[in-house]
């Protein structure tokens, strides 16, 4: 197959869903592994009572593109979701990989090491099957915390977006670093990790409440040499998104956690809402909807590819949410 036909053959949108394994608070608290996984069918097994306050069990059960269990590792999980559409960046591609879930559910952990396999992937095929044809990768990591842009590469420098005439979104005084290996990429991808979850007060919690947002960029001159400024070619984008939870905390007691709350649950509609615009092939994309879905806007236009990993809790005690989470998923698929 030619690399165009082999791009066609991506699918534009795929959903997948990864279940960590109970941890130690959850089985010293007792708690049950309520999902059952087989193929890409998931079941969730949820205690209710009834009147008489005896306990039934009423299972969903939900389809999805994938489903991974807790014995999938972050190899597989790249191989299932990233790897696929490393090739067809080349091909003038924006594509984007979201971790979606609650805190504390292994977006994190699924998200952290799909840049490194990606950029590893992307340096071969510049080395290899475009080689001396003149592209560029670049780096940059950067935070949306309360509707607000920060580069977790330059101290969280405050950013402001831009537009330009031809729909490219421009994130003024973003830090974007040329790499040409991987051990440096994997040292920027620790020192904006750092930067994010250490955030302004220090508080590891501050993580749950931004989308953090790395995206590699392939760029090329337009005669392929290296006298002209490049362009960008294809664009891979890789979200860690806001703990799924905290766009409930709008009846807060504090206004700033309301605030962020409300920005957060905001963020998150409006990107379902772009997801499935992208399906259909509606004209019109929601972007406006959100500071998340404005910065992505040049992501969903032309050609495009999304991927989603909904992570989840096995435990009984996050039952509720793992379903909020499944049904977020099940409405972008
Ligand atoms: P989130 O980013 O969604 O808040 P994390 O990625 O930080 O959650 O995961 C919470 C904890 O669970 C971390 O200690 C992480 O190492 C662990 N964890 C998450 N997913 C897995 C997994 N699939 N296998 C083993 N440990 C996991
Ligand atoms: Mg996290």
């Amino acid at each position: 197959a030619t690399d165009k036909e082999k791009a066609s053959s991506v699918a534009k949108i795929k959903v997948v869903v990864r279940k960590r394994p109970l941890n130690k608070k959850e089985l010293a608290k007792n708690e049950e592994d309520i999902i059952e996984t087989l193929s890409n069918t998931l079941t969730v097994h949820e205690t209710k009572l009834k009147v008489d306050l005896t306990e039934y069990i009423e299972k969903h059960e939900f389809v999805f593109d994938a489903v991974l269990n807790e014995e999938v590792s972050n190899d597989e999980v790249y191989r299932e979701t990233v790897e696929p559409i490393v090739p067809i960046i080349f091909q003038r591609t924006k594509a984007t990989c979201f971790a979606y879930g609650q805190t504390g559910s292994g977006k994190t952990y699924t998200m952290k090491p799909l840049p490194l396999k990606a950029s590893r992937d992307i340096l071969r095929l510049m080395h290899h099957t475009y080689r001396n044809q003149g592209f560029q990768l670049f780096v940059s990591f950067f935070e949306i915390y309360g509707g607000k842009l920060f580069d977790l590469l330059n101290d969280r420098k405050k950013l402001c977006m831009r537009e330009d005439g031809r729909q490219q979104v421009c994130i003024v005084g973003l830090q974007e670093y040329r790499v040409s290996d991987v051990e440096t990429i994997k040292d920027l991808i620790e020192k904006g990790s750092a930067t994010r979850s250490t955030g302004t007060t220090g508080a590891n919690e501050e993580s749950s409440r931004s989308h953090a947002i790395l995206q590699l960029a392939i760029k090329r001159s337009a005669d392929g040499s290296e006298s002209k400024p490049p362009r960008v070619v294809g664009k891979l984008s890789f979200i860690d998104l806001a703990g799924s939870e905290r766009g409930a905390d709008t009846t807060d007691n504090d206004k700033q956690t309301r605030m962020e709350g409300a920005e957060i649950n905001k963020s998150l509609l409006a990107l379902k809402e772009c997801i499935r615009a992208l399906d259909n092939d509606q004209g019109h994309i929601p972007f406006r909807g959100s500071k998340l879905t404005e910065v992505l806007r040049d992501s969903f236009v032309g050609d495009s590819r999304t991927v989603m990993i909904s992570c989840i809790s096995p435990s009984s005690g996050s039952c509720e949410h793992t379903l909020n989470t499944l049904r977020y998923a099940d409405r972008v698929k």
